[in-house]
């Protein structure tokens, strides 16, 4: 916590309070800071959802999106945020022979304004760690099989670039509107741990 009001008996009670939490693994480090962060931002994973919805409807959309994410992202009114400078914002392919997943190895830099809060696993030190090394290895643990001859690509996040994966489209879903395919794109998705 922090602010003017950061020296109250109240805050510093919050504090107390934040720092019990965490002792006990109840709260993860940091977490508290990240949510309000993230409030502040107003993210959500579906923020980054219709993002995707759009790149699979339309094709001139999706080219933009990968070319210039900040700016394809603004076009429907989103932002990354940043304290000094809005963060860069990349955005991955998947295809056939190809595969995107993201992390954070130093610490958890995360596109927050378009995925809301990050996961739990997505700050452990094991994920981050061995993404890295074994991402195949990984990547099957949350129950994603890739074919020996798709490419892997892990993008390392840093303060100043963040990095947003667009799924493929499933199959079958020639019928569904962008509301209803935005519907089927997972957080997971957006980072690369699942498909969609
Ligand atoms: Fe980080």
């Amino acid at each position: 916590m922090s602010g003017e009001h950061a020296s109250s008996p109240v805050a510093a009670q919050v504090r107390h309070v934040e720092a019990l939490l965490e002792e006990r693994g109840w709260l993860a480090p940091g977490e508290v800071d990240e949510r309000i962060d993230a409030f502040a931002a107003g993210g959500s994973p579906a923020h980054g959802a219709a993002i995707v919805a759009r790149a699979w409807t339309d094709p001139g959309y999706r080219e933009r999106l990968l070319a210039d994410g900040n700016a394809a992202i603004a076009e429907l009114g989103y932002s990354m945020g940043g304290a000094l400078q809005e963060q860069k914002l990349t955005v991955m392919a998947n295809g056939p022979d190809e595969h995107h997943v993201v992390v954070c190895t130093l610490c958890s830099c995360y596109p927050i304004a378009l995925l809301g809060p990050s996961p739990g696993w997505y700050k452990s030190e094991a994920y981050r760690s061995r993404v890295v090394r074994d991402p195949r290895g990984v990547l099957r643990e949350f129950g994603v099989e890739l074919p020996a001859t798709t490419r892997i690509t892990v993008w390392d996040a840093s303060a100043e670039s963040r990095y947003l994966v667009l799924p493929r489209r499933p199959d079958g879903t020639d019928g569904l509107g962008e509301e209803e395919l935005a519907g089927l794109v997972t957080r997971k998705g957006l980072i690369g741990t699942a498909l969609v």
